[in-house]
């Protein structure tokens, strides 16, 4: 159940009463905000008379639900907004991992070049095998920062664990938790101490229920900037590395209030189905694409078979705008 507090109601009473009913407490635009378990259906009777508006839930997906609130929540990722009224579609781009200062700086320039604003790139890669690249970290990190200061790019990068997430925090501007790291709770309550934005991939076992729960824990912790991001999810087919769930891309735009991106790059895993696929995302009207591009694909260090060129990257943007207007989006 989500509580709205009365004005009247201070700051410290609204703790106090919140650790009274063992509701969280947060205080978006100034206004103190009670949530418990769905399994609450009344105003609880230590709150009688404090309460403005009350919302109640058939299961724990709460602050996320359109229910909740009706539109798509805003969330600023530097100076560029998606969600909202905005109807943009933000096309993130570059590597999979940072892998040297000239590759990223290559990166960064192709994106200057095409007018983009995000760059993505990971420093501790959540790899399969312990014996492939680990990525660079906080070297990588540090690459990071200085092609934010020289290109006035944002940069978004994936935390592996929570040994690391301060770093993370510190360096970006997009929090990346990869598909295998959407369970940990170390690095989803170090996010809700954070106002920046934070990006969830749907892990690839992970039921919509399951997805949106973690966004749960970040905004209940007062982190109100959560994306969330569908990478493909895992069938029984093996002829492509993942299957793009878009039927679970629609339940998310149907059931949440939160900005969705999609990811063609990690569901196709080859290049050659990349483009195809991220026409067909942006045709469903989506605040997002994260595509993996590289200089030299061939020489990648890790997700080397699906990364684009930075032509095919350029193509790809290009067919992508008239898509986008289709159906009265705009991508930035
Ligand atoms: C990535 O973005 O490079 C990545 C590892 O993605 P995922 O967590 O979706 O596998
Ligand atoms: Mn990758």
């Amino acid at each position: 159940m989500i509580l709205h507090l009365k004005d009247s109601v201070s700051q410290q009473e609204a703790d106090q009463l919140a650790g009274q009913i063992k509701a969280f407490h947060i205080r978006p635009e100034g206004k103190s905000v009670l949530i418990t378990g769905s399994g609450v259906k009344e105003v609880p009777a230590a709150l009688e008379g404090k309460v403005e508006d009350s919302w109640v839930f058939a299961n724990d997906i709460q602050l996320a639900s359109r229910s909740y609130i009706q539109g798509t929540r805003e969330v600023k990722i530097g100076d560029v907004t998606i969600g909202g009224n905005t109807r943009n579609t933000l096309l993130i781009g570059g590597p999979c991992s940072v892998e040297s200062e000239e590759q990223i700086r290559e990166s960064s320039q192709l994106l200057v070049k095409l007018g983009l604003s995000t760059l993505r790139g990971g420093c501790y890669k959540p790899r399969t095998s312990p014996y492939s690249f680990q990525g660079m970290g906080l070297d990588g990190l540090k690459l990071l920062a200085k092609m934010r200061d020289e290109f006035g790019l944002n940069v978004i990068t994936e935390a592996r664990d929570a040994t690391h997430i301060d770093e993370i925090i510190e360096y970006s501007d997009v929090i990346q938790v990869g598909a295998k790291a959407m369970y940990d709770q170390g690095i989803l309550r170090a996010c809700a101490k954070t106002q920046k934005p934070v990006l969830i991939k749907r892990g690839f076992g992970t039921t919509l229920q399951e997805f949106v729960q973690a966004a749960e824990f970040v905004l209940s912790g007062g982190n109100p900037n959560v994306v969330l991001c569908e990478r493909g999810i895992r069938t029984f087919e093996t002829g492509t590395r993942f299957t793009l769930d878009l039927c679970g891309v629609a339940w998310l735009k149907h059931h949440t209030n939160l900005p969705v991106i999609l990811d063609p790059s990690h569901a196709m895993g080859y290049a050659y189905g990349v483009a195809d696929l991220a026409r067909a995302c942006v045709a469903m009207g989506i605040d997002g694409l994260l595509i993996e591009a590289h200089r030299n694909p061939k020489e990648a260090k890790s997700d080397a078979s699906q990364q684009l060129t930075h032509q095919e990257f350029t193509d790809l943007l290009a067919s992508l705008q008239p898509v986008a207007a289709s159906v009265g989006y705009k991508m930035i």
